[in-house]
C-alpha cells in the first residue's frame, strides 16, 4: 500500500511536458555486447548523453519550473559540488532564474569553475559540505532563497521518474531494468512510473558496497547513517537524510532488490563502458554495466540498463581504461 505522500504517475507526466522544452529526451541503444552475453535483450538509456552530463537536470528544472514566478528574483540555492550543483546552475538560467551553490574551500578550481561557467554564483564557505549546508540555511533564512534538494523533495522525484516514460515508449515490452540508487530520487521516480504501467516489471537497484546508505536503511526498517568512503562512484555517496520524507519508503515499496557492486566491479563497467559501448561513463553510470558483467544480477526478458551520467575526471577515465583501478590511481 503506497503512503499517499508517493509521487505517482500524473505528477510525472505531467513533469514530462514541463520539462520538454529544456532538457534532452535521450537515445535508448541495444548493446551488441551485453546481449551476447546475457542471452537478453539489453538495452542502455544514455542518460550520461543529458545536457550538464547527467540525469539530474530533470528533476531540477521540474523544481525549478514549479516555483511560482515570483520566486526566481529570490533564486534557489543548494549546497553540492557535483551533478545537483552544475544541473541546478543549468537549470535556473535557463528560465531566467538565479542559482546560488555553497561549496566548501577544499572543492578543486575546476569543479567551481564548472558551475561558474553555467551561471551560477557560487559562494565558497567553511572547509566541509556540513559547513557549506549551513551557508545555505542562512541564505534560505535570511534572504529567502529556495533550497532546491538533490534528491528528497516530490518535484525532483517527479523530473527524474520522466526517464522511465521513455524507458517504457523505447521498449515497451521491458521486463527489468537496472537503475543507480544513492538519496533514492532516480529510483523512486523510474520506478514510480514504471510500475504504474507495468506491475510486473522488476526494478533492481544498484550502489557501491563502500556505504550503501538506502540498502542498509530498509534493513534496518528506518534512514540509518552510513560511513562515507572513497568510491569511484562517487555520485553515489553520501546518507538519505535521517528525516527522509519520500524517497525512503518509495524505495522500499518499489524496488524489487538493491545490488551491491565492488570498486573493481566498476572499474571494470567503465572499461566495458569505453571499449565496448564507446561510452564514457562516470563510475555510478557504469554500476549496471559493471553489475551484470559481475553476473550480480538474473536477468529475465528485455533489459534496460541507465547509464546515468559520464561526470568524471579525464585523467582518472584513462588510468582506468589502462586497467588501473580506484586504489592503484595516484
Ligand atoms: C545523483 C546521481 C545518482 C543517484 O541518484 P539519487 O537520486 O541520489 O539516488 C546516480 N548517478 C549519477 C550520475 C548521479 O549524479
Amino acid at each position: 500500500m503506497l503512503a499517499r505522500r508517493h509521487v505517482g504517475l500524473d505528477a510525472i507526466r505531467a513533469a514530462a511536458e514541463r520539462i520538454q522544452p529544456h532538457v534532452l529526451r535521450t537515445p535508448m541503444v541495444q548493446s551488441a555486447s551485453l546481449t551476447e552475453r546475457t542471452g537478453v535483450p539489453v538495452h542502455l538509456k544514455l542518460e550520461s548523453h543529458q545536457r550538464t552530463g547527467a540525469f539530474k537536470l530533470r528533476g531540477a528544472t521540474n523544481a525549478m519550473l514549479m516555483l511560482p514566478a515570483d520566486q526566481h528574483a529570490h533564486g534557489v540555492v543548494a549546497a553540492s559540488t557535483g551533478n545537483h550543483g552544475r544541473a541546478l546552475a543549468y537549470a535556473a538560467r535557463s528560465v531566467g532564474a538565479k542559482a546560488t551553490i555553497c561549496m566548501s574551500a577544499l572543492v578543486p578550481d575546476n569543479k567551481v569553475a564548472e558551475v561558474r561557467r553555467l551561471g551560477a554564483d557560487v559562494r565558497i564557505v567553511g572547509r566541509s559540505q556540513d559547513e557549506a549546508q549551513v551557508e545555505v540555511d542562512r541564505l534560505v533564512a535570511e534572504e529567502g532563497m529556495i533550497m532546491v534538494p538533490p534528491f528528497d523533495h516530490a518535484d525532483v522525484i517527479a523530473g527524474q521518474g520522466t526517464i522511465g516514460l521513455e524507458m517504457i515508449d523505447d521498449l515497451p515490452e521491458v521486463e527489468t531494468v537496472l537503475v543507480q540508487v544513492s538519496g533514492g530520487g532516480l529510483a523512486s521516480g523510474i520506478a514510480a512510473a514504471i510500475k504504474a504501467l507495468i506491475p510486473a516489471a522488476r526494478i533492481i537497484g544498484l550502489t557501491m558496497d563502500r556505504g550503501a546508505a538506502m540498502k542498509r536503511s530498509i534493513e534496518a526498517g528506518r534512514p540509518v547513517p552510513v560511513d562515507e568512503y572513497p568510491s569511484l562512484a562517487d555520485s553515489l555517496g553520501g546518507g538519505i537524510g535521517l528525516d527522509n520524507r519520500l524517497t525512503f519508503s518509495m524505495c522500499a515499496a518499489l524496488l524489487d532488490d538493491i545490488v551491491l557492486v565492488t570498486e573493481h566491479e566498476i572499474a571494470e563497467g567503465i572499461r566495458h563502458g569505453y571499449r565496448e559501448e564507446r561510452e564514457v561513463l562516470e563510475g555510478a553510470g557504469a554500476i549496471g554495466i559493471a553489475a551484470i558483467l559481475a553476473g550480480k544480477v538474473a536477468l529475465a526478458g528485455p533489459t534496460v540498463v541507465l547509464l546515468s551520467g559520464r561526470n568524471i575526471d579525464m585523467i582518472r577515465h584513462r588510468h582506468i581504461i589502462n586497467g588501473w583501478d580506484v586504489e592503484d590511481a595516484p
